[in-house]
C-alpha cells in the first residue's frame, strides 16, 4: 500500500471541521488498505506504532529531525532551522524543502505503508552506542524518497505531532462502518476495544474473520482493560436516588489508580492511561506477589503513599517522586505504597467484567491473603443519605476525597472504557487552606513502628472548651517532627503520663499512651473539616459530627509559654471552619 494514501486522507481529515466528514474520509481510507496492513495503518493515524500499553514510542527529538530533514534536502541546518521558526512545524519546513529539493534521489522508491511501519519501528527500537546516527539514516532515508506531503506527516509522525486528531472512537465508527455492516454494531467493537485496549488487533480481527469474531474478545492477562470512570453528584440523597436508593458506597483513597495483572510469577502494574508503570512500583509487585492468591487475576487498586512511622496516608503529591527512571528504590523506601483493592476484573480463566458488582465485590474479599499493605478499600451498604453522609465525613477525615457510591443493581456491570452512573463520586468540591496555625495540647499518643519505634507515632490532639472545662480532641498528628524532636517528646511527656483517659479530656479514640493536659504545641493543618472521630465542637455544627483539622503538622514550636488553658479553643476552631466555608461560597 502506498503511503500517498495515507498521508492524503491525513490532509482532508486535518482541513475538515466536522466530525461526519472525518469519519468519510477515515471510512475511505480504511477501505482501501490491505487486510495485511490494516492494524499498521490504524496505529499509524493515532501517531502511534503500537498500542500505548506496550510502551514502545517513535519520540524523536525536533533537533535529530532537523537534521535528517538537511540531510534529504541538501540544505544546511541553519537554513531548516530558520524556517522552522518561520512556520513553527517541522512538518511543513520539511514539505517546503523537499519541493525545492536540491539533492536529486536517483533511483527513488516509492514509499509504503510497509517501509515506513518498519523504518519507524527500527527507530523506535533502536538504543544505546550508535542509535542517534542509526536514527538519523533511517529517518533521512525514508525523507529522500518521500514526496514533499508524505515528509510532512513522516515529520510530524516522528516528532508526536501528528495534529489529525483522529479519537479512538473515531476510528471505532469508521471500522463499523467499513466493515461492520453500519453503526448497529458499534458496541460490539467497543467493547472489543475496552477489553483489549487494542485498536490495531480490534481492526485486524474485524477485517480477517468478520465482525461475529469481536464477541470472541475477552478479557486477558497482560492487556490492561479501559478503566471504567465515576459520575459526580454533589449530596448524599441525589446519589441514592439515582441508584435506587441504596448502594455500596466506598472510600475513594486519594493515590493512583493501578490495574494489577498477576500471571503467575509475573506482575504488571498499568495507569489510569494504560501505560506500564510497573517499573515505578517495584514495593507494589512486591506486595502483590507476597499476597495474592490466585495464580493469574486483574484487579484494580488505589496506590497509596503511606508514612512508614504513623502508618497514615500521605497526600498524592508524594507519589510524584515515582515519576522517573533513577531513584525509584530509595522512593519507595521514603514512601513505600499500601494498595487498596477496589474492583476485580479476572480470575484464573474467568472474566468478570460482565459480573454485577455484588458478584465481583464478593470476590474480590477472597483474593488476597491477610497482609499490612493490601486490603479491599473501606466500605458499608448505605440506604439512606444520613448513613453516607456519616461515611463520606470518616473518609475526609481518615485523609481519602471522599466516597465512590457504586450501582448493586442487576446492570452493575463493570463498565470498561466508560464514564457512567453505575459509579458515583462524592467529593467535596472545594479545598481551602487553613491560614491560621493553632495551639493545641498534647492528650494521648500512639506507638511508633519501623523508624519510630521506641517513640512515639503520632500525638493526639486537643482544643480547649473553657465552657465545660474540658479538652475535645481534633486531630492525630504524626508530621513535623524532627529527630531530635522524637526523641525528647517521650522524656519531656513521661512526666504527665497516666493509666487512662484524664477525666478532662473528651475522646472517642483509644490511645495507646494518654497523658494530663499540660503541653501545647503549634499545628497548622490543611484545612477543617466535619469529623464523626472526634469530639471536637460535637453535636454543634452537625448532630453526630465534630471537626478535625486535616493533614496538621508540628510547625516546631513547643509553646512552653501557654498552659494547656490558653490553647486554641472549641468555638474559635468552629469560627475558622465558618470562614473558610464563606471563602469558599464568595
Ligand atoms: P478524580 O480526579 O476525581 O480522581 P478521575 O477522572 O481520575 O477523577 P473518576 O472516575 O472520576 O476518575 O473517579 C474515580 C477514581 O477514583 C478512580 O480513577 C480511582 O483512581 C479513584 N478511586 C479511589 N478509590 C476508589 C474506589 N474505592 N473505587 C473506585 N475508584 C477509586
Amino acid at each position: 500500500m502506498r503511503y500517498s494514501l495515507v498521508a492524503d486522507a491525513y490532509e482532508r481529515i486535518e482541513a475538515t471541521t466536522k466530525r461526519l466528514e472525518m469519519t468519510d474520509y477515515l471510512v475511505e481510507l480504511l477501505k482501501k488498505t490491505p487486510k495485511t496492513v490494516i492494524d499498521k495503518v490504524v496505529y499509524l493515524t493515532q501517531g502511534k506504532l503500537y498500542p500505548d500499553f506496550i510502551g514502545i514510542e517513535i519520540g524523536i527529538a525536533e533537533k535529530l529531525a532537523v537534521k535528517a530533514v538537511a540531510k534529504a534536502t541538501g540544505r544546511s541546518e541553519e537554513k531548516i532551522e530558520a524556517d522552522l521558526k518561520q512556520t513553527g512545524d517541522l512538518g511543513e519546513t520539511a514539505q517546503k524543502f523537499l519541493e525545492n529539493k536540491q539533492q536529486v534521489t536517483f533511483f527513488p522508491q516509492p514509499l509504503t505503508v510497509e517501509r515506513v511501519y518498519e523504518t519507524l519501528d527500527k527507530i523506535a527500537k533502536s538504543t544505546g552506542a550508535g542509535s542517534v546516527d542509526q536514527k538519523l539514516n533511517l529517518l533521512a532515508g525514508l525523507l529522500a524518497d518521500a514526496e514533499p506531503k508524505e515528509a510532512k506527516y513522516l515529520i510530524r509522525t516522528v516528532t508526536g505531532k501528528l495534529r489529525v486528531g483522529i479519537a479512538d472512537m473515531t476510528v471505532l465508527d469508521a471500522l463499523a462502518i467499513a466493515y461492520g455492516g453500519g453503526k448497529d454494531l458499534r458496541p460490539l467493537f467497543e467493547r472489543a476495544y475496552n477489553v483489549s485496549s487494542d485498536l490495531g488487533r480490534v481492526a485486524k480481527t474485524v477485517v480477517e474473520s468478520g465482525p461475529e469474531a469481536l464477541k470472541n474478545f475477552s478479557v486477558s492477562l497482560g492487556e490492561p482493560i479501559r478503566p471504567m470512570l465515576a459520575e459526580r453528584l454533589s449530596s448524599p440523597k441525589e446519589i441514592l436516588e439515582k441508584l435506587g436508593g441504596i448502594c455500596i458506597a466506598e472510600y475513594k483513597y486519594d493515590g493512583e489508580r493501578v490495574q494489577v495483572h498477576k500471571n503467575g510469577g509475573e506482575v504488571t502494574l498499568f495507569s489510569r492511561r494504560l501505560e506500564n508503570i510497573t517499573s515505578q512500583y517495584p514495593d507494589a509487585v512486591e506486595i502483590v506477589m507476597e499476597s495474592l492468591i490466585p495464580e493469574k487475576v486483574i484487579f484494580e487498586a488505589e496506590c497509596v503513599a503511606v508514612d512508614v512511622d504513623t502508618g497514615e496516608m500521605k497526600p498524592f503529591q508524594e507519589l510524584m517522586h515515582r515519576r522517573r527512571k533513577y531513584g525509584i528504590q530509595e522512593a519507595a523506601k521514603e514512601n513505600p505504597v499500601s494498595l487498596f483493592m477496589f474492583d476485580v476484573l479476572y480470575v484464573d480463566g474467568r472474566d468478570l467484567t460482565l459480573e454485577t458488582y455484588p458478584v465481583r465485590h464478593k470476590i474480590l474479599q477472597t483474593i488476597a491473603k491477610k497482609h499490612d499493605r493490601i486490603r479491599v478499600a473501606n466500605s458499608i451498604i448505605a440506604d439512606n443519605p444520613e448513613k453516607l453522609e456519616k461515611f463520606f465525613e470518616e473518609a475526609i477525615e481518615n485523609g481519602c476525597e471522599g466516597l465512590i457510591c457504586k450501582s448493586i443493581r442487576e446492570d452493575s456491570v463493570y463498565q470498561a472504557g466508560a464514564r457512567g452512573w453505575l459509579w458515583i463520586k462524592y467529593k467535596r468540591d472545594y479545598k481551602s487552606e487553613m491560614r491560621d496555625t493553632v495551639d493545641l495540647v498534647v492528650v494521648g499518643a500512639f506507638h511508633g513502628r519501623g523508624k519510630r519505634a521506641g517513640t512515639y507515632g503520632a500525638l493526639l490532639l486537643a482544643a480547649y472548651n473553657p465552657k465545660k472545662d474540658e479538652y475535645e480532641t481534633v486531630c492525630k498528628c504524626g508530621s513535623g517532627f524532627t529527630d531530635e524532636d522524637l526523641a525528647n517528646i517521650p522524656k519531656m511527656m513521661s512526666a504527665h503520663q497516666m493509666l487512662h483517659r484524664h477525666p478532662r479530656v473528651e475522646s472517642k479514640l483509644e490511645a495507646d499512651v494518654w497523658f494530663e493536659p499540660k503541653i501545647v504545641l503549634e499545628i497548622i493543618g490543611a484545612e477543617i473539616t466535619l469529623s464523626p472521630i472526634h469530639t471536637c465542637a460535637e453535636n454543634v455544627l452537625r448532630e453526630g459530627s465534630g471537626l478535625a483539622i486535616r493533614f496538621p503538622r508540628f510547625t516546631g514550636k513547643f509553646r512552653s509559654d501557654k498552659a494547656a488553658e490558653d490553647a486554641t479553643t472549641v468555638d474559635e476552631i468552629v469560627e475558622m471552619y465558618r470562614s473558610q466555608l464563606k471563602t469558599i461560597e464568595s
